[in-house]
């Protein structure tokens, strides 16, 4: 089984105690390669490096032009390899190929992006007293940590180190243990190809409980973006308070499309498509719930129903479209709240069960009869399980779009601008798609409101996560 090793200090090394976690093809449960499992003499190695170049002032002294240009070197090494690298991806992460190949052309796009904000960042001067300039600078805060989930590790990975690295911040980058090879493998080596400073950038692997605890408690870590569970988030906000360390929170969900009696149902059924069984569901604003009026229930339904017997089931490199959970852990996960849905009373009308072949499969699933307190339309199932509540009267499914704990995201099918304008009004989350599903770009800020966060990544507004303001004041 081929070994993949962790990138500190512009080299592969091995783990200090050896030790590797062998990674799945979720398709088949097969091993496909091993990774250095980081432990905390490691974690301390990659700080170690981060600090030394931070302290060097290699990037924040670079010229801001300069920076640009290495990041859209970077941008260039990531294209080249996004056929080969999106092979590895797709066989370690179960998703659909031109998926897995879009994740590292989506990183080159966040380098591309903020590598032209580098000569952007201004300060501003302000008006104080007479014989005293003020002025205001922007300063990276020194060693980011950032940790990543498996579902998109390589997209969630160039959407905040792209941003830590136009502000002149180092990085150590924790990849998700279930699917660090990519990153170690071809991400790296595109950053090495690209001409990095040394330190600057360093990715290791470890468990979320000893790599990624230590390395966000660590003493000379001086930001967090942490990107994945609402339980595992809250974890580090602790951790991260104990040291007043800024975090950057980006969390699950469990988003609302509300259809209305004038929508066009085809084009939900289509959207849902992707927005719920695309990933197997394992999106963090996947379309989770669906609160339809019952003037168009019936009809919604037999659509879904159609649709989720007629997806291929595969591997994503055997073309399926509904491609596997990522472990036997997370299969249970999603046959629990599946059963959980039944027993409370809600009725699968497409799909329900595990699958059975080899890997991790789950049907897509639809759940009609749906009532707002079951469990599976609260929590975050993260699997193939769209949820279907019907609604009477607009306020109510406004209503029952908001009543859950999370706040990522939520949608509205209408041709009527004024409804979806007011829905979006009320709709307490951190983005809302109009008759579509996940609109938007780099360019746009994303994150969650209530349980799901409250800082955003993409677009200018990710930049001051990573930026502290300095003023100063002369007296003249
Ligand atoms: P997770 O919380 O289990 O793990 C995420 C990362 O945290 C992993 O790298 C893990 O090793 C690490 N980790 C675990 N315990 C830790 C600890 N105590 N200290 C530090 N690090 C620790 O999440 P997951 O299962 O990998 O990812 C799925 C979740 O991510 C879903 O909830 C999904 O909604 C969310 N997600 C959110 C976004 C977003 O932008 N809002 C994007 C992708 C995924």
């Amino acid at each position: 089984m081929k070994k993949y090793q962790s990138y500190i200090n512009g080299k592969w090394i091995d783990s200090l105690s050896k030790e590797t976690i062998k990674v799945d093809d979720p398709a088949t449960a097969k091993g496909i390669g091993e990774v250095a499992c980081a432990k905390k003499e490691d974690v301390d190695v990659a700080v170690e490096a981060a600090r030394k170049a931070f302290n060097s002032r290699i990037l924040v002294d670079m010229h801001p032009m300069d920076r640009a240009k290495l990041m859209h070197k970077i941008a260039e090494e990531l294209r080249n390899v996004s056929k080969e690298a999106g092979k590895l991806l797709c066989y370690e992460n179960g998703k659909p190929l031109a998926g897995a190949e879009y994740e590292f052309v989506d990183a080159a796009n966040y380098f591309d992006y903020y590598g032209g904000l580098t000569d952007k960042l201004e300060g501003k001067t302000i008006p104080v007293n007479k014989g005293v300039i003020d002025y205001t600078v922007l300063e990276p805060y020194g060693v980011s940590a950032h940790i990543i989930p498996w579902n998109y590790p390589i997209s969630m990975l160039g959407r905040s180190l792209a941003c830590a690295f136009a502000t002149g911040n180092s990085t150590v980058i924790k990849t998700p243990e279930l699917t660090p090879l990519a990153a170690a493998s071809f991400f790296a080596q595109a950053l090495d190809k690209a001409g990095i400073p040394k330190g600057t950038i360093n990715i290791i692997c470890g468990y979320g409980d000893e790599a990624g605890s230590y390395l966000t408690s660590h003493k000379d870590v001086a930001q967090i973006t942490f990107t994945g569970s609402v339980p595992t988030g809250k974890k580090i906000l602790h951790v991260a308070a104990d040291r007043a360390v800024p975090v950057v929170v980006e969390m699950g969900g469990k988003s609302a499309a509300i259809v209305y009696p004038d929508a066009d149902i085809n084009k939900v059924v289509e959207t849902a498509k992707g927005a719920i069984f695309g990933h197997a569901g394992q999106i963090c604003s996947a379309m989770a719930r669906v609160v339809v009026h019952k003037s168009v229930k019936s009809e919604l339904l037999d659509k879904l129903a159609k649709l989720s017997k007629s997806l291929k089931v595969g591997a994503g490199y055997e073309d399926g479209e509904l491609t596997p959970v990522i472990s036997e852990k997370q299969l249970q996960k999603v046959e629990n709240y599946a059963r959980s849905g039944t027993q409370a009373g809600a009725e699968a009308i497409a799909g329900g069960k595990r699958v059975d072949r080899p890997g991790y499969f789950f049907e897509a699933t639809v759940f009609d009869k749906v009532k707002q307190d079951m469990t599976i339309a609260n929590e975050e199932i993260f699997g193939p399980i769209l949820s279907v509540i019907e609604y009477q009267d607009p306020e109510e499914a406004i209503k029952i779009a908001n009543d859950t704990e999370y706040g990522l995201a939520a949608g509205v099918f209408t041709k009527d601008l004024d409804q979806a304008t007011v829905a979006s009004n009320q709709l307490e989350v951190g983005q809302v798609y109009v008759n579509s599903w996940f609109t938007g770009s780099i360019a746009t800020p994303f994150g969650g409101y209530k349980q799901s966060g409250y800082s955003r990544e993409k677009g200018q507004e990710a930049l001051k996560s990573y930026l502290q303001v300095k003023n100063v004041g002369i007296q003249l």
